[in-house]
């Protein structure tokens, strides 16, 4: 018997024993450890790269965004306790959180459109428990070794072998978790900051914990947990199904090319045998990371990773038949044996073409927002302790106070004037600088001649402006008290 057998055995009955222990408790169903299998053939497979390339986009972005700069400063950084975000060029405040908003409104529109277009797209190559499990499973094959080997190292009894292995497995994993850990709380806090805290063991209390539990999390969910995060735990695996139709890409099996399956004989052709093209070898259910079979129709456990559609080409190659038993379709296509032109024609329906129609329009209104967005805010607020009061030369003063936000990265100065009275004029400076990215409280006076404006409340409108760009101005409308003389 060779190792892969011996290996499909190990399987076979810890899976045997896992279905009597649900005979016995139907309410859990206990987890039977899935060994997918890595390696098809020599190299990556074509989705097998697919799933890397993501893997290597979204980890170069997540691990090296924090530790860009831009502008002497963090080039993405979410400082909750200073209340700023910044994304490169952009300092996004309190205020701004219809621009959040917007993005994350974007990106649930992104998500539903490749759903509704590729099925479980985001599931299968970019979700991060789909990436860190894949991360975690290379590091699993660097020490234990392929999938034969580590069922058979898990049946072994402890031994200072195992012992060893299995240290170094764990110790690699939460390593890698905890710099996942550190790289997350680096998009909340200075990253070089919090870098040096830690070496001097001079960590705050909410980072460190923020380190670990991040860390943990990750640890727990694709060292430890891996496939029952997608079938027990995720939100989005339960409500996605509504997002689908049935032109939708799914992963299919082609049961009518396929069925009956059978291992086929030297002797007499498939036909001859009644057979059809799957040869039951039973590669696409080894290397599946959920530990189902493709062939029993589409299953909720299904991420669409296609991990089933390289080893089932692979197989097909090497018996001489074409590849594609197991491949991207549809639920029409596969019913109504569309051919694939049509099958594209119904992909990009209506539905989907309103969906991007959606996203484009919301995407450019967001990015018309952003461009002309006035770095400059300003609050006015009455002196509630001093309504108004004759000032010298039989004038009428009012007081305020202004907050006014520089939301660029350097010290600006600004103008203010009013108007809508007679005769109203700024009594206090009409100048003012502002530090970068600073509030700062600004008293301002108003005065108007005594004569000409009438008991009760005006309307009026104070004007501030930056004093290089007469494009940046915010006008903010107030009442002005007259006195009874
Ligand atoms: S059935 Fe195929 S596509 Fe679905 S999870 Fe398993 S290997 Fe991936
Ligand atoms: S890999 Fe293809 S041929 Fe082999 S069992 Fe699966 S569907 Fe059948």
């Amino acid at each position: 018997m060779n190792a892969v057998d011996e290996g499909r055995k190990v399987q076979e009955a810890s899976t045997s024993a896992a279905r009597q222990a649900d005979a016995v408790e139907s309410l859990y169903a206990k987890r039977v450890e899935i060994y997918p299998r890595q390696k098809i053939g020599s190299g990556l497979a074509w989705f097998q790269k697919w799933r890397w390339a993501a893997v290597w986009a979204t980890q170069i972005v997540f691990y090296g965004l924090p530790w860009l700069m831009w502008n002497d400063r963090q080039a993405v950084l979410f400082e909750l306790t200073a209340r700023r975000f910044y994304i490169f060029g952009l300092v996004l405040w309190p205020q701004d959180i219809v621009f959040l908003t917007g993005i994350l409104i974007i990106a649930a529109f992104a998500l539903f459109l490749f759903t509704a277009v590729g099925g479980r797209l985001w599931c299968g190559y970019a979700c991060p428990q789909t990436v860190y499990s894949e991360i975690f499973m290379w590091i699993e094959r660097r020490i234990e070794g392929d999938r034969t080997r580590r069922m058979l190292l898990d049946r072994e009894p402890m031994s200072a072998r195992k012992f060893l292995l299995k240290a170094g497995k764990h110790a690699a994993w939460i390593a890698a978790s905890l710099w996942t850990g550190y790289s997350f709380v680096g998009y909340f806090t200075p990253i070089r900051e919090l870098g040096a805290e830690l070496l001097a063991l001079q960590i705050g209390g909410w980072s460190a914990f923020w380190i670990l539990f991040y860390g943990f999390a990750t640890y727990g969910n694709a060292g430890w947990m891996r496939e029952q995060v997608c079938k027990y735990m995720c939100p989005y695996a339960r409500f996605q199904s509504a997002m689908f139709d049935q032109d939708t890409l799914i992963i299919t099996y082609d049961e009518a090319r396929g069925e009956p399956r059978g291992a086929g004989s030297r002797k007499k052709s498939r036909a001859e045998l009644g057979l059809g093209d799957c040869v039951d070898c039973g590669l696409c259910v080894q290397v599946c990371p959920t530990g189902i079979d493709i062939r029993n129709g589409l299953q909720y456990e299904c991420i669409g990773c296609a991990a089933c559609i390289d080893a089932c080409n692979h197989t097909m190659d090497k018996v001489g038949l074409p590849k594609g038993l197991v491949r991207y379709s549809t639920t029409n296509a596969m019913r109504q044996a569309l051919d694939s032109g049509a099958m594209w024609q119904r992909v990009f329906r209506p539905r989907v073409l309103v969906y991007g129609g959606f996203l484009l329009a919301i995407t450019i209104a967001l990015a018309a927002a952003l461009a002309l967005r006035v770095p400059l805010k300003v609050d006015l607020i009455r002196d509630r302790g001093a309504l108004a009061r004759e000032a010298d030369g039989g004038q009428v003063e009012n007081v305020y106070r202004m907050q006014v936000s520089n939301t660029t990265e350097a010290r600006r100065a600004y103008l203010v004037s009013a108007a809508g009275l007679p005769g109203l004029a700024v009594g206090s400076e009409t100048r003012f600088e502002v530090g970068p990215a600073v509030v700062a409280s600004i008293p301002l006076r108003l005065l108007a001649d005594g004569e000409q404006v009438a008991p009760g409340s005006h309307k009026v409108t104070v004007e501030v402006r930056a004093e290089d760009d007469a494009g940046v101005v915010v006008r903010e409308t107030t009442t002005f008290i007259g006195l009874r003389r």
